[in-house]
């Protein structure tokens, strides 16, 4: 093969591609990098996250993944490791296939590349929820973090708050019951905008008990001032104006499987890409790291923590064959 083979490949530069490159590098082992395109960069979880406030040290950041990324980048380059990485700018991968051992890739620029080995990283989305025929509606919302996705991240935002879940499945119903039991918000609602509500008869049971108000009709209009910083409720078809400060989404996920698809990765029933605890997936050598992993906690930490698995493990079967050629 003419080409350069490149020992690592790691695709996607959010949290856990970010944290794979920092870590291969670190090895002292060669990455080839894909950040991803404009096009996958606007569909990352990302570039959506704003003030990060259960991460020591993060308080300062106005958006908390893209700016420590960006300094981690700029200081790899300014390293004495700078010559180990090889990043594709504002480029994805759009195919990969196997040939033998070694990894073809394409990137969006329909250039090909080889690799030895690829850690995964091309992350998942929130589902929006369409109000007035658009998920635009609720972005400026988004931004100020007055409509927020994640439980474990931003949670704590309906402390003596009035609270809202969107959504119409039992894991909606959930993060309404976690929530209140956890900060016991004002006044609680789930909006289903639309939907029947497809609670479990237990899980029913609950919402009864706390008082949650379940209203299944649909959401025709959201209201609020200062471009989003403060929401104050929701407009139903059904003619009621539901106030609330703080809206968390809970309508599932979309994952960003393609590629581990393509290669013929084994995935669990919701679309997660199976890996062992070094992120080993069925597919030898490809790594996942991040939220696309199978049975993790959809957290940044959790994140950097796959990824750095995933780097360790191919460093180590990369120092194993070039020590079993010198014993040879
Ligand atoms: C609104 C919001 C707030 C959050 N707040 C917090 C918080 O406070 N604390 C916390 O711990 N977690 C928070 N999270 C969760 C956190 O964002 C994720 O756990 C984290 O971003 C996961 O990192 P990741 O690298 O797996 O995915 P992402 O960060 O989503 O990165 C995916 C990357 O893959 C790239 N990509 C996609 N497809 C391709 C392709 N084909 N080729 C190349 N690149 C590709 C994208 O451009 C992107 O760079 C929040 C999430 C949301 C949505």
């Amino acid at each position: 093969m003419d080409q350069k083979v490149y020992p690592v490949c790691v695709i996607g530069g959010g949290s856990a591609g970010t944290m794979a490159v920092l870590r291969t590098i670190l090895n002292n082992d060669e990455c080839l990098f894909f950040p991803g395109s404009p096009k996958d960069k606007k569909r990352s979880r990302d570039l959506w996250v704003r003030k990060i406030e259960n991460i020591p040290g993060h308080f300062q950041y106005k958006r908390g993944i893209q700016e420590p990324n960006l300094e981690t980048m700029k200081w790899i380059l300014q390293s004495d490791f700078k010559d180990n990485l090889h990043t594709q700018k504002n480029t994805g991968v759009v195919s990969v296939e196997k040939q033998g051992d070694i990894f073809k890739i394409i990137d969006s620029n329909n250039q090909t590349h080889f690799a030895e080995y690829i850690v995964l990283c091309t992350g998942v989305m929130d589902v929006q929820p369409e109000i007035k025929g658009t998920i635009e509606t609720v972005f400026d919302y988004a931004n100020a973090q007055t409509i927020d996705y994640c439980l474990i991240c931003d949670g704590h935002h309906v402390l003596n708050k009035k609270a809202s879940v969107i959504g119409h499945g039992n894991g909606a119903a959930w993060s309404a019951i976690m929530l209140h039991e956890r900060y016991h918000p004002k006044d609680f609602h789930i909006l289903t905008n639309g939907k029947k509500a497809d609670f479990s008869p237990d899980t029913q049971k609950l919402i009864n008990l706390y008082g949650i108000k379940v209203n299944e009709a649909l959401i025709i209009d959201i209201f609020g001032q200062d471009k989003g910083r403060i929401l104050e409720g929701f407009i139903l078809e059904d003619g009621t104006t539901i106030e609330t400060d703080i809206c968390f989404v809970s309508m599932g996920m979309l994952i960003y499987n393609d590629i581990a698809r393509e290669l013929g990765a084994e995935l669990d029933e919701r679309g997660f890409v199976k890996g062992d605890e070094a992120g080993l997936t069925s597919v030898p050598g490809l790594y996942v790291a991040g939220d696309l992993k199978a049975n993790t906690k959809k957290q940044i930490y959790t994140a950097w923590d796959t990824a750095v698995n995933s780097a360790n493990a191919i460093n180590l079967k990369i120092r194993s064959k070039k020590r079993q050629q010198l014993l040879k």
